[in-house]
């Protein structure tokens, strides 16, 4: 991604109300983020315990465009033994690592309660994750190799998940 101000992050918002987005609180280390290896900006707000938030690059003719989703994450949580996988960095962990988390769908169909909903990250660090969490049968191949198709096939679930909630 390229680096972001806050004023863009509040922004690029779709699925909130403008009051929600000015007073989210930001991911720790903002601004000073290792901008170049994020495919997906995501975190857990420590005030609020249940809202997560992803911020995606989205292509708009030459120029990326911000575009922030809100989610919630499910209050149920999965045990840590039972085996789990998110569904953006397909990285399988303990239940307890991995959350369901839903977003409201954007204009008429979210203001329906309509919402969308996958297995995600339980911190939303999908990002760090496809970079040091490499699965036991990729690891006899080129590491950096193995990382650059991860977080190809992340950005593009990612950007899948965004165009469903936006659709
Ligand atoms: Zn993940």
């Amino acid at each position: 991604m390229h680096a972001l101000t806050e004023q863009q992050v509040r922004r690029s918002f779709v699925n909130c109300s403008q009051g929600e987005a000015k007073g989210l609180a930001l991911p720790k280390g903002f601004p000073d983020l290792v901008w170049p290896e994020l495919e997906l900006l995501g975190w857990r707000d420590p005030k609020a315990p249940l809202r997560g938030y992803l911020v995606v690059e989205t292509p708009d003719g030459d120029q990326g465009r911000p575009v922030g989703i809100a989610v919630r994450a499910a209050e149920s949580r999965m045990s840590p033994r039972t085996a789990a996988m998110c569904l953006l960095c397909q990285t399988a962990q303990g239940g307890d690592a991995v959350s369901l988390f839903t977003a409201k769908r954007t204009g008429a169909a979210g203001r329906n309660g309509n919402t969308i909903g996958t297995y995600m990250c339980a911190d939303l660090g999908c990002a760090d994750r496809v970079r040091t969490d490499i699965p036991p049968w990729l690891q006899d191949r080129n590491p950096a190799e193995v990382v650059a198709d991860r977080a190809a096939e992340l950005r593009e679930r990612v950007r899948g998940f965004v165009d469903a909630v936006r659709r």
